[in-house]
């Protein structure tokens, strides 16, 4: 299966799109790794978004999709791939639909997260981090640590990074519903959008997922 996820930051992208690209046997191909693995590897277009970057620019369409295109050829993702952080607006969407015309191919399902943004707000601005070690995460309502602004596994300092704090979250959400929302009627257009809800356990949210996309896959 072609399976594009979207979803509001906060909405546990990251971790349902792992889960369902190890279900589904399919690569999970995210924004973030794509750009790192160019850079790190000084590809071409690696070389060209940090020069973007360095000079704090946004890397523009061309060369992300131009990163997403190298990936989805790689013979891993011949029987299907999820993508997670791309298409992030219209434009890209368009270009990616042009791309998979192509090659003879086209999504099977865009799946999207709803998270009600209050409970994304919540999610992200009670988070804390150890200051030792940023893989030790927190959550002040539900995972708190057993002794307030302590890490339970190092004793570190916990903190709240600038990123999270609800102001930052408020304008990311902006910018999500400005740009990356119209994406979503974009696709409905074309009968492949899947919501479901992404409140609950991680695994009740994998779970409604696969089942709607099976249905989705189903002959209509
Ligand atoms: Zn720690």
């Amino acid at each position: 299966m072609r399976i594009v996820l979207v979803g509001p930051p906060g909405a546990g992208k990251g971790t349902q799109a792992a889960f369902l690209a190890k279900n589904l046997s399919i690569p999970h191909i995210s924004t973030g790794d794509l750009f790192r693995a160019n850079i790190s590897r000084q590809t071409e277009l690696g070389k060209l978004a940090k020069s973007y970057m360095d000079a704090g620019n946004l890397v523009p369409d061309e060369v992300t999709i131009g990163m997403a295109k190298d990936r989805m050829e790689q013979s891993d993702a011949a029987g299907g791939f999820l993508l997670d952080g791309f298409p992030r607006n219209v434009s890209q969407a368009e270009a990616l639909d042009e791309m998979l015309k192509d090659e003879g191919m086209k999504l099977d399902a865009v799946l999207d997260l709803e998270v009600p943004e209050d409970e994304v707000v919540k999610r992200i601005a009670g988070r804390r981090v150890c200051r030792k070690d940023s893989s030790h995460v927190f959550h002040v309502t539900y995972t708190p640590p057993k002794t307030e602004g302590v890490c339970d596994t190092c004793g570190g300092e916990l903190y709240q990074r600038d990123d999270d704090s609800e102001e930052t979250v408020r304008t990311r959400l902006e910018v999500y519903h400005t740009q990356t929302e119209p994406i979503i009627d974009y696709y409905k257009a074309q009968g492949l959008v899947v919501t479901i809800s992404a409140l609950g356990k991680v695994e009740d949210v994998t779970g409604r997922a696969m089942k709607a996309l099976q249905r989705q896959e189903a002959p209509q």
